[in-house]
């Protein structure tokens, strides 16, 4: 238990430790504590609209180039696709780890991670998140349960 003096009137409160709570001035009403927590729920919608985001950087062209009277237009997987052709075979090999199957890794990893914490299947979680970094993944699971 906290206490907190009110920004608005200087009125002493003790503050709750509960979580997800908001809490009122009882003298003038002003805010004085909005808890952030939201467990599980903020990672995974990040790591879907994440996935979202990247299929359409994948399908959106990002590069236009006129040339002539036409206008070419460029994808991430046509570029690598080009960059091969060109025999730029590292560069369209660092382009297609950085850009295309590390995120990608990195956004399933998190969703097959998340999604059974959040449909509180923590023990199928916790074996997943053993095959990737303990030390991140630990914390998450800890204030969840
Ligand atoms: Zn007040």
């Amino acid at each position: 238990m906290r206490i907190l003096a009110c920004h608005g009137c200087d009125l002493l409160i003790r503050l709750s430790d509960e979580s997800g709570v908001v809490s009122l001035c009882p003298r003038c009403g002003s805010v004085l504590q909005r808890s952030r927590r939201t467990g599980i729920d903020r990672p995974l919608a990040f790591a879907l609209c994440g996935l979202v985001l990247f299929a359409i950087a994948l399908t959106n062209p990002f590069l236009a180039m006129k040339r002539g009277g036409g206008v070419q237009e460029t994808t991430l997987p046509t570029g690598i696709i080009e960059l091969w052709k060109q025999r730029l075979c590292g560069l369209g090999s660092l382009v297609f780890l950085t850009c295309a199957l590390i995120p990608l890794v990195q956004l399933t990893g998190l969703l097959y991670i998340l999604a059974p914490l959040r449909l509180h299947m923590a023990a199928l979680a916790k074996l997943v998140a053993e095959s990737f970094d303990p030390r991140l993944i630990w914390d998450v699971i800890e204030e969840d349960s």
